[in-house]
């Protein structure tokens, strides 16, 4: 700061600190000096948190200035200055070296670092030299010694809860508000400053006697720190403290009787433990806040992420599907000239040719994986015999079947005609049969299809491995596996279309399966108004 610039806050400084420090000497001073409710501890801090610590100058002349004001004798006066400065230089020195202290008070870890060590802890020092300074002149004896400390210090504390946190908050610039939340705040702090009349004012009538309840204040200020975050708490915590002090003052508290000393020290406890958790609310609604638009960017990055994949899978798949017709073809014609030449020859085109299948297979569930993503799935109805389509697809996988070495037997219904997309759900069953082989340990697999009353069904019997109940619903999802990888092969993508085709029919995939106990897949696919009587 330039040197006029820091004269002129440090005069400001001094000015603000005497003209709150007559507010807080009238209420209560013990000894003339130590007050119920020091309201400049908490300006000091503020000015220091936010302007900088030079400005420490003001704090002293504002306290030395108040004390010579009141009559304190100069030692006392120089001595009670000293301790409110360095009170004010600790709090803000500490919480510039809390690691992330927030002076809007948008962090509960903020709010913790002004409770702990503004509130509770620098105030022991000015209350102890204060102390110590009227003791050593005599204005105090030793039997007041204690209950001149604790009011020094409890004052002291107040200011840094009420008031500190209004000013601070105050201090960052906020976004401008619509019209809609300015009309709310008005109603808010109208209700507020109603309700405090009511409570804490001159309630003389009897009729209103019942209501002069100090918990009324609660749902406005949680109003006010759930919507208006901290800011709104520091206002609203501050108004119901000042109207409880002047009230109590006046003599009209709702608080118990007493002199006016006991009743402010009830005071006391109320308002702090009012600031300290409703700062805590503000602060955790803006922790919330953040959260919640945390979560909104992340979700929004990830659904970016997930349309770039399914753009790069639609692009892949597509070129991958291109050379392998033409390769196919190729092979085929190879293996055609081959049955004129070698043995070995032979043998090589063709598992050349089952390797470009299974290239085949891959790229095209690739592509309707991409398809599906797109919401592409169009169905070409026609009229199906379910048993038919069952023996083509353990016809297809006759070569597959004779690999794995399992054998298959098929159960078929006595008839079992529907009017359903052929090729669809051939590849849907073919799905099943295929894990089923790759799954199965070699060992028989069975494959029943069923009439029921409401569907028909395709079901897929294997004694394999099996799969974990946990997992069940997880498999159904693209690229979801329960299997390492390392053992066995392939993208997790049948199961994933197999039941988008059963739903795009209206139907479902069920599954029935532990580990090591086998695994029953079921294809359900509802009878409609199409399919013919039987
Ligand atoms: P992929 O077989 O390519 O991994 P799928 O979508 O067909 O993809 O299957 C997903 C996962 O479900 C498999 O990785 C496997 O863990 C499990 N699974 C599917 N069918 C069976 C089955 N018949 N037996 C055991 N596990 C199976």
């Amino acid at each position: 700061m330039r040197p006029a610039r820091l004269a002129a806050g440090i005069i400001a400084l001094a000015a603000v600190y005497v003209a709150v420090a007559r507010l807080g000497l009238g209420v209560d001073a013990v000894g003339g000096l130590a007050a119920l409710v020091w309201p400049p501890t908490g300006v000091a801090l503020s000015a220091l948190v936010v302007f900088g610590r030079g400005l420490w100058p003001g704090v002293a002349i504002g306290a030395l200035l108040t004390n010579l004001w009141v009559g304190a004798p100069l030692g006392v006066a120089v001595g009670i200055a000293v301790g409110n400065t360095l009170e004010a230089l600790l709090g803000a020195f500490a919480l510039a070296h809390v690691g992330g202290f927030d002076r809007a008070l948008g962090s509960l870890r903020s709010v913790a670092a002004l409770v702990l060590f503004a509130a509770l802890g620098s105030t022991v020092v000015s209350a102890t030299v204060g102390t110590a300074s009227m003791l050593s002149n005599g204005m105090i004896t030793s039997d007041h010694t204690t209950r001149a400390w604790l009011a020094w210090w409890v004052g002291d504390m107040i200011g840094d809860l009420v008031v500190a946190p209004l000013l601070l908050t105050l201090s960052k610039p906020a976004p401008a508000w619509t019209r809609g939340r300015t009309r709310e705040f008005v109603l808010l702090i109208g209700l507020l400053l109603a309700t405090v009349w009511l409570v804490f004012g001159r309630g003389e009538q009897a009729v209103l006697s019942p209501l002069r309840q100090p918990y009324l204040v609660m749902p406005l200020l949680i109003w006010a720190a759930m919507r208006f975050g901290p800011r709104g708490a520091a206002l609203a915590t501050f108004l119901c403290s000042a109207g409880a002090i002047w009230g109590t003052a006046l003599g009209q508290d709702p608080l118990a009787g007493g002199t006016l000393h006991e009743r402010l020290l009830e005071l006391q406890g109320f308002v702090s433990v009012l600031s300290i958790t409703f700062l805590c609310l503000g602060a955790a609604t803006v922790e919330r806040h953040v959260l919640l638009e945390q979560e909104r960017v992340a979700r929004a990055e990830s659904e970016r992420a997930v349309r770039v994949r399914d753009d790069f899978l639609a692009v892949a798949s597509h070129e991958l599907r291109t050379p392998i017709t033409p390769l196919k073809l190729q092979l085929e014609g190879l293996r055609h000239m081959a049955d004129k030449l070698d043995e070995r020859v032979r043998e090589r085109i063709d598992r050349a040719v089952r390797q470009t299948e299974r290239l085949a297979r891959l790229a095209e569930g690739l592509l309707d994986v991409s398809r599906l993503a797109a919401g592409r799935l169009e169905l070409e109805p026609e009229e199906v015999d379910l048993n038919e389509v069952v023996d083509e697809v353990v016809d297809d996988l006759r070569d597959e079947a004779s690999r794995a070495q399992s054998t298959v037997r098929v159960t078929r219904a006595e008839s079992a005609h529907g009017r359903w997309d052929r090729t669809r759900v051939a590849q849907a069953v073919g799905n099943l049969l295929s894990n089923a082989l790759k799954y199965g340990k070699g060992l028989p697999i069975e494959i029943e299809v069923r009439v029921q009353a409401r569907s028909f069904q395709v079901e897929v019997r294997d004694a394999g491995i099996g799969i974990d109940p946990g997992s069940h619903a997880r498999i159904f999802e693209r690229f979801e596996r329960a299997v390492p990888a390392k053992e066995y092969g392939g993208l997790g993508l049948g199961l994933y279309v197999a039941r988008e085709i059963a739903r795009a029919h209206h139907g479902e995939i069920r599954v029935t399966s532990e580990t090591g106990h086998g695994s029953t897949f079921t294809l359900v696919l509802p009878r409609t108004n199409h399919t013919p009587a039987e």
